[in-house]
């Protein structure tokens, strides 16, 4: 039995649909899930009716990238009401934005020579949130490149020749934009972040931010216990989940692989219900 809050589907940058993510944490025997992809909440409700259907408990979830000159910043949004409309505007704008960077992205291939249109990104999206990954897909099936690792590795990664930067949102904007919105903010994978990124955290606690996903397949035994021990310390929600993107990607890991401790979804409910209280 495990709880896996941070997994993608083709929402966003993952490569199986809502359901279909919905079914292999089934079937790896995970109790509760979080669908939480990129900028975008449109894979929620079909992954709702498939965990009702199969009676695991669906939280609905969003991650939102920030960026810094040292590095990234993700934060994962939770319970976010289905009513909460300028938040969701603000998601929408920034999949337009998304779209208005891909292009921009594909031109910066075809400046270097590479034989790919921005067609071809929006037939592998399908509608999803446009994606780095899918520009690499897109690169793979041109021949461009033999793999999606090799069109980050020499196009696609941070600063790299093709690389479009997001537009800018800082990690307290995110932080905020989760809370007015009546969810919860959990910083995503802390051991990925920078020794800058880390000491970011008391700043964040200070802004809102409400927990810290502890529990992720590249922490380290030590960084886990770190951020536990920091959680502890400033009352966080101690949450976890695998990232997982389905076959076929990069960070193709299996569902529930990584456990966020038992409780923790009604933990991340309390907390809502404390935020909104706070507010009255
Ligand atoms: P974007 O938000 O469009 O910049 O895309 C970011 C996504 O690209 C991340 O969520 C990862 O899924 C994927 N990604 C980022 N860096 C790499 C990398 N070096 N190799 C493979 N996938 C990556
Ligand atoms: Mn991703
Ligand atoms: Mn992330
Ligand atoms: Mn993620």
């Amino acid at each position: 039995m495990s709880i896996d809050l941070h997994v993608h589907s083709n929402a966003s940058d993952g490569t199986l649909s809502p359901a279909a993510v919905v079914e292999a944490a089934r079937a790896a025997g995970v109790t509760a899930l979080a669908l939480t992809d990129h900028d975008t909440m449109d894979g929620v409700s079909e992954a709702m009716a498939a965990a009702e259907a199969l009676g695991l408990e669906l939280v609905p979830g969003v991650e939102l990238n920030t960026d810094r000159t040292w590095g990234e910043v993700h934060i994962l949004g939770y319970f976010i009401p289905p009513d909460a409309s300028g938040f969701y505007e603000l998601l929408a704008r920034r999949r337009e934005a998304r779209v208005r960077r891909g292009e921009k992205m594909v031109q910066r291939l075809q400046e270097l020579g590479l034989r790919i249109s921005f067609d071809d990104v929006l037939r592998i999206a399908n509608g999803g949130a446009i994606t780095r990954p899918h520009v690499a897909r897109a690169l793979v099936e041109a021949g461009c490149v033999a793999s999606i690792e090799e069109a980050f590795a020499r196009y696609l990664y941070t600063g790299g020749p093709a690389y479009v930067p997001r537009e800018p949102f800082s990690a307290f904007d995110a932080v905020r934009a989760i809370l007015d919105a009546g969810g919860v903010p959990v910083l995503a994978h802390p051991g990925r972040m920078s020794e800058e990124g880390k000491k970011l955290i008391p700043e964040l606690i200070e802004h809102g931010l409400q927990g810290l996903e502890c529990y992720y397949p590249e922490h380290t035994p030590e960084d886990t216990e770190h951020f536990l021990a920091l959680a502890a310390k400033y009352d966080l929600v101690v949450t976890g989940g695998t990232d997982a993107h389905g076959p076929g990607s990069t960070h193709d890991r299996r569902i529930g692989s990584v456990s966020a401790p038992p409780g923790a979804v009604e933990a991340l409910r309390e907390r809502q219900a404390r935020l909104a209280r706070g507010r009255r």
